[in-house]
């Protein structure tokens, strides 16, 4: 870890602490058996000081992930937007990374945490390109995992869940140590489903295609982002299964994610794809995406919250309730 950008404060079970000081017991519950939920989120230096993307849409993920595995989170939606907004805040920082975590902590071992202690704690730090500087130019080179995302009916894949992240591990791993940058991972049929960290869109013949809900894909906010620009660019997009041989005749691939933002593939298996780099409809999304994110053209979206713009909340100091 001593690259890492560590930022002065994590806000953590209800007050700012020092970075190093941001610790759990080895008991924790989520430690153990994957009981988490967290997002991520990046906020981009505009004219207009630090912005956030779709904080609403990413607090709502939130809610909706603990939901899921049945983990009341001890704060309200104003609350935890506010805290995010705060942390960016607190730590002085323009364009970064915000990580709001939820999670068992210790009360025991049983497979049902549901009388253990909830925590909390968000965190933001300094980011750049996730995927490298070249890649949002030049496009990325990316395989095929051999391993597959989740059935339908083990783990729900809608969810941004930490122990459901062994799975993006193992495809991130495996695409490393065979030299691509990101692997995508099919769903339990052999349709596409995601990159180990990015929804996936693939286009043919002037048509877009991105795999659908069912598909055991999260429901990515970039990728909500990016339908809305190519629908109001005139394509037509479809959410359909994606066979894995469209991989390889598509004119153009690309990955959507917080992280990836709009990032070229420009080989799939070492198959090229398309002209072998960015593509002109990938570019026009990126153009776009780009324009509103970073201040530069109106937010038509209504995708910003400007930090400067939020008179500072007092973060009160409180204790999490265990249920
Ligand atoms: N799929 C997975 C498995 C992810 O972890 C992410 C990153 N959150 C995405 C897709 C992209 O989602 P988003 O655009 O909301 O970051």
């Amino acid at each position: 870890m001593a690259s890492f950008p560590k930022s002065e404060f994590i806000w953590f079970d209800g007050k700012f602490v020092p970075w190093d000081d941001a610790n759990v017991h080895v008991g924790t519950h989520a430690l153990h058996y994957g009981s988490s939920v967290f997002e991520g989120l990046r906020a981009y230096n505009t004219p207009g000081g630090a912005a956030i993307f779709c904080l609403d849409p990413h607090v709502d993920r939130f809610f909706g992930s603990a939901k899921m595995i049945k983990m009341p989170i001890p704060y309200d939606h104003a609350e935890i937007r506010n805290v995010i907004i705060e942390t960016v805040r607190a730590n002085k920082l323009d364009s970064c990374y915000v990580r709001p975590i939820a999670f068992r902590g210790f009360g025991g071992f049983s497979l049902d945490p549901r009388k253990y202690p909830v925590q909390v704690a968000v965190f933001a730090f300094p980011w750049g390109a996730y995927l490298g500087p070249e890649a949002l130019a030049q496009g990325v080179d990316v395989g095929v995992s051999s391993w597959r995302r989740m059935a339908p009916g083990t783990f729900p894949a809608m969810g941004k869940i930490g122990g459901q992240y062994v799975n993006s591990s193992f495809a991130a791993m495996e695409a490393n140590d065979h030299g691509y940058v990101e692997g995508i991972v099919l769903d339990i049929n052999g349709y596409v489903s995601e990159g180990s960290a990015e929804n996936i869109f693939v286009m043919l013949d002037q048509v877009v295609y991105t795999p659908p809900l069912g598909s055991s894909i999260l429901r990515g906010i970039t990728r909500t982002a990016a339908l809305r620009i190519l629908r109001d660019l005139g394509y037509s997009v479809v959410e359909q299964n994606i066979p894995r041989e469209m991989l390889y005749i598509a004119n153009e691939i690309f990955f959507t994610g917080t992280a990836a933002e709009i990032t070229p593939v420009r080989s799939v298996d070492h198959v090229s794809i398309g002209s072998g780099s960015r593509g002109p409809i990938t570019k026009q999304v990126q153009d776009e995406f780009f324009a509103i994110v970073q201040g530069r053209a109106p937010d038509r979206y209504e995708w910003l919250t400007y930090v400067n713009a939020i008179p500072a909340q007092k973060i009160e100091t409180r204790v999490s309730v265990p249920k």
